[in-house]
């Protein structure tokens, strides 16, 4: 155990349900084991390449989604309306930045939550907690709340019908540039500050023109480049999806391209960090505040031993009072070890309140401070900040506070729709891009 751990700063259980059938877990994961896969070897690899890219200074991750994806929100508009959202951010941050923006969804495979407890309790009934819809379902009664194998299922089914989505909609155009610049204007249009917004937007708005008036085409292939990522958090499902490719003997877990180790199960002798450790995958680890700069390198010699740019990032979420005291030092060790990551903002999970109403919320102001201060320290440093990863939806939500939209404490229970944590809506989105871009050119 680290000193990290026994200051019970960070309770580490490894935040696996307790199926209560073993017979049907066992059938579900072998029907998992001779599923085809979802992703695929060449695809990891590219997005590894991309990512190294991002390592290098040369490129950004805008990497969005669901806290917590549902199957009843896998349709054509939910999905297309957060795709949409992060092709308009990724324009919006490729100007102002004058870097290849590479989009990941947190989408198609971000089914299964960590919680704080395993049981919860009202009225003296005590059943276990939400685990997500892989595990179990939201409502409060016995028969919802018991983990159910056969949910493993469906979230691979689910995550196979939004990736039709999102390579479809990827594919057909959607990501055309001047299409994706026409939406934007329309926000700077609509928002009640748009203003603000209108010379970025003038400026995408020739550069485009000018792109056009030197033959080139809008429907860049490298604009409709599209990864998808999650939490590799549930190993009964993520194990059995894990193949090695025959041409090359290389491993990958094919349930997403970029895989992630949460706040919660980062333990470094952990399961988790096993998991990654034995994929080829671009993987990712989120850090808390609490996190102690040894476990980070531990986290480097298991993760990247050959030092290769693209295969670790690294997803900070401090909060904003704490990212600029407690960031540097950890960037600084990182680098000491002659590793190329890509250190990327979270600047949700860090900034999470309870309102009076009782909705769990984060205030805008908050989450760009900490953003800014991600950005500051590595300015400080001759380091990169190689962008964002956010809780965000399509949709007209009102579970974050602030932004344009204008969400306050009173309207937060207006359409507060989240399965989990609360997203960014739409303009708040866009808002947020804005800014981010304004800060990178400036
Ligand atoms: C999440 O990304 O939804 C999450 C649970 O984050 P973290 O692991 O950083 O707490
Ligand atoms: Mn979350």
């Amino acid at each position: 155990m680290t000193s990290e751990h026994l200051t019970g700063q960070r309770p580490s259980d490894d935040q696996q349900p307790e199926w209560p059938d073993a017979g049907r877990l066992r059938e579900v994961t072998g029907r998992l084991a001779a599923a085809p896969p979802l992703v695929f070897p060449a695809e990891c690899e590219a997005l590894r390449a991309r990512l190294a890219a991002v390592a290098r200074g040369e490129a950004l991750l805008l990497q969005g989604g669901d806290c917590a994806e549902t199957f009843a929100s896998a349709t054509e508009e939910s999905v297309g309306g957060k795709l949409r959202t992060l092709l308009q951010m990724a324009v919006v941050l490729a100007h102002g930045a004058s870097l290849p923006v590479v989009k990941v969804g947190r989408m198609a495979g971000q089914f299964a939550k960590p919680r704080s407890r395993p049981f919860e309790e009202r009225d003296g009934v005590r059943l276990p907690s939400y685990r997500g819809d892989a595990v179990n379902e939201p409502g409060f009664s016995a028969r919802e709340r018991t983990p159910d194998p056969a949910r493993m299922l469906r979230m691979y089914e689910t995550a196979s019908t939004t990736l039709n989505l999102v390579r479809a909609l990827t594919a057909g155009g959607f990501a055309d540039l001047a299409r994706v610049h026409e939406w934007n204007r329309a926000f700077v249009a609509g928002a009640s500050d748009g203003r603000r917004y209108e010379r970025l937007a003038g400026e995408i708005q020739r550069a485009l023109a000018f792109l056009r008036a030197c033959g080139g085409d809008t429907r860049a292939t490298a604009t409709a480049e599209f990864h998808v990522s999650h939490e590799a958090l549930l190993l009964d499902y993520e194990r059995p999806l894990t193949r090695t490719d025959p041409e090359t003997g290389r491993t990958y877990g094919t349930s997403g391209h970029l895989l992630w180790v949460g706040e919660r199960t980062r333990r470094p002798d952990g399961p988790h960090i096993d998991y990654a450790a034995g994929v080829r995958n671009p993987v990712a680890v989120k850090l808390g505040p609490g996190v102690a700069a040894d476990t980070v390198l531990r986290y480097v010699d298991r993760l990247d031993p050959d030092r290769e740019p693209g295969r670790l990032t690294f997803v900070v979420r401090m909060g904003a009072e704490r990212v600029r005291e407690r960031l540097a030092p950890l960037v600084e060790k990182v680098g000491a070890e002659g590793a190329l990551v890509c250190w990327v903002c979270d600047p949700m999970h860090g900034n999470t309140f309870v309102a009076p109403s009782g909705h769990k919320t984060r205030h805008f102001d908050a989450i760009a401070d900490e953003v800014r201060g991600f950005m500051e320290v590595h300015r400080s440093l001759g380091t990169h900040p190689g962008g964002v990863h956010l809780e965000l939806t399509g949709g007209d939500v009102t579970e974050c506070l602030g932004g344009s939209a204008g969400v306050d404490v009173d309207t937060l229970p207006r359409r507060y729709e989240t399965a989990c944590d609360p997203r960014l809506n739409h303009s708040q989105a866009l808002d947020l891009a804005f800014l981010i871009a304004e800060w990178y050119r400036s």
